[in-house]
């Protein structure tokens, strides 16, 4: 019987030996950050761990107008000198100083005028003793001329000109190349666009720069009680779709290129089809909901089948439930939040915002926490970050302090639009006291 098995072998093929425990693959994916005696991730962890997945976007070109904030992936050598040639910082009449040593408004010098010339326009001949031309500011100094006299310190005459004072040689005139040399690097790469670079680049001839382009986000809202602002709610159970907003608006202050999809049910049909079609157009995409341990979590259900995806619990309140993907076949990076509209805002906060900024290259990605007073006193769960709302204000000494609005429910989304801070309180404080300084992470700076 054994040899007629072995007969019937594809090959006559030696049985495979047993695997080795050691020889199981691992796992395909990158190496997961460590968990607490709770099965939870630290926030710092978990932020760290997904920038490191996160690329910065190749560099493109872009119109001067559309770069505004965008870091700049060029060094920019000005080709030209600016000014590009001398001209007059007034208008008045370029002169020769010799013409006019000693002129006082008893006794000023009288110069013949012969000629005009506005800003855009040369002289058409050189300037010779006693007489002067005309000259506004921008306008090219012509040649013969070594300074310009304003119009205050003369009668404005247009055959002859009365001149009441002396000038110095150079006087009201700018200097070819004394703003820049030609040569000179006016910007370099990393460098952050600002109205007044656009303006110097366009000033040095420039109409497009390379930078790291705004990232495109796609914003889903997930859940079958969700429905648009701006239509009726049919019946009790349903609430209206604020997530998406909250996380849209988040997205464009970050700096990013939103498009904001909305909300989508809780039907996993649905979800695949339409992150499928979202693909295409996103450096990342963030959904809100379904993630948590609901009967009806789709998101989790569903990514899994479209990527590599990590869901973990981080030790931070709120914002619990947190899941990261690589979606499709371009491993499109997914922020999963979870779905409490305060959860979802801290979540963007901790981890949204530092990659928006990571996928631009606008550093620092991470906001720096400023020290605050607390007006308040603050209680906070032992073994978690805990992100409290704050109102910051300066005090009369110019002391920052910070006064915690509402409670920590991750559904109280009235203090959240009060707040314009989150007061950032490590795992092991429990309580904190009026006049204690606490760590805040103020929006609006970086
Ligand atoms: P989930 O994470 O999907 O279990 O949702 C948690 C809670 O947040 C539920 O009370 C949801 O109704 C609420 N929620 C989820 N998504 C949104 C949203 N887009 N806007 C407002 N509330 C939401
Ligand atoms: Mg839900």
């Amino acid at each position: 019987m054994a040899l007629f098995g072995r007969r019937n072998k594809k090959n006559h093929e030696e049985p495979a030996p047993p695997v080795e425990p050691e020889q199981v693959p691992e796992p395909v994916g990158p190496q997961l950050p460590p968990v607490d005696a709770q099965g939870l991730r630290s926030m710092e962890d978990h932020r760290d761990f997904v920038l490191s997945l996160i690329d910065e976007l190749p560099p493109f070109g872009q119109q001067l107008l559309d770069a505004i904030d965008l870091s700049l992936c060029e060094d920019v050598i000005s080709e030209l000198d600016l000014p590009g040639f001398d001209n007059s910082a007034m208008d008045g009449y370029a002169i020769q100083t010799p013409d006019v040593v000693g002129a006082t408004d008893q006794d000023p010098a009288v110069l013949a005028v012969v000629g005009e010339i506005a800003a855009g326009q040369t002289a058409t001949h050189r300037l010779s003793p006693g007489t002067a031309m005309k000259i506004m500011t921008g306008a090219p100094l012509p040649e013969g001329a070594d300074a310009v006299v304003k119009y205050e310190d003369t009668d404005r005459g247009t055959d002859d000109v009365l001149v009441y004072a002396e000038v110095a040689q150079g006087a009201n005139i700018r200097r070819r190349g004394e703003d820049l040399a030609a040569g000179t690097v006016v910007l370099t790469t990393g460098d952050r666009l600002h109205s007044g670079g656009i303006g110097l680049l366009a000033a040095i001839g420039m109409d497009k720069v390379m930078v790291r382009p705004r990232p495109r986000v796609v914003v889903i809202a997930t859940g079958s009680e969700l429905v648009d602002p701006g239509t009726e709610l049919q019946h009790a159970g349903q609430i209206y779709d604020s997530n998406s907003f909250l996380l849209a608006a988040a997205a464009k202050e970050a700096g990013a290129q939103v498009f904001r999809v909305g909300q989508v049910s809780d039907d996993p049909d649905e979800v695949r089809q339409l992150i499928h079609d979202q693909l295409v157009r996103a450096d990342l995409i963030i959904t809100s909901g379904g993630v948590s341990e609901g009967d009806h979590d789709v998101i989790k259900d569903v990514m899994p089948t479209m990527g590599w995806c990590d869901f973990a619990k981080v030790a931070m309140q709120p914002g619990k439930p947190q899941g990261f993907g690589l979606i499709g076949d371009d491993k499109v990076p997914m922020i999963m939040l979870p779905g409490n509209p305060v959860s979802s805002f801290v979540s963007f906060e901790a981890f949204v915002r530092p990659v928006i900024r990571k996928l631009m290259a606008a550093e620092p990605y991470v906001r720096t926490a400023v020290p605050a007073i607390s007006s308040t006193d603050i209680v906070s769960v032992p073994g978690k970050r805990q992100f409290a709302r704050g109102v910051v204000s300066l005090d009369d000494q110019d002391q920052r302090r910070v006064r915690w609005v509402g409670e920590h429910g991750s559904h109280l989304l009235g203090d959240l639009a009060r707040a314009n801070g989150l007061i950032v309180l490590d795992e092991e404080i429990e309580h904190v006291t009026a006049g204690d300084v606490v760590p805040v992470w103020q929006f609006g700076e970086d």
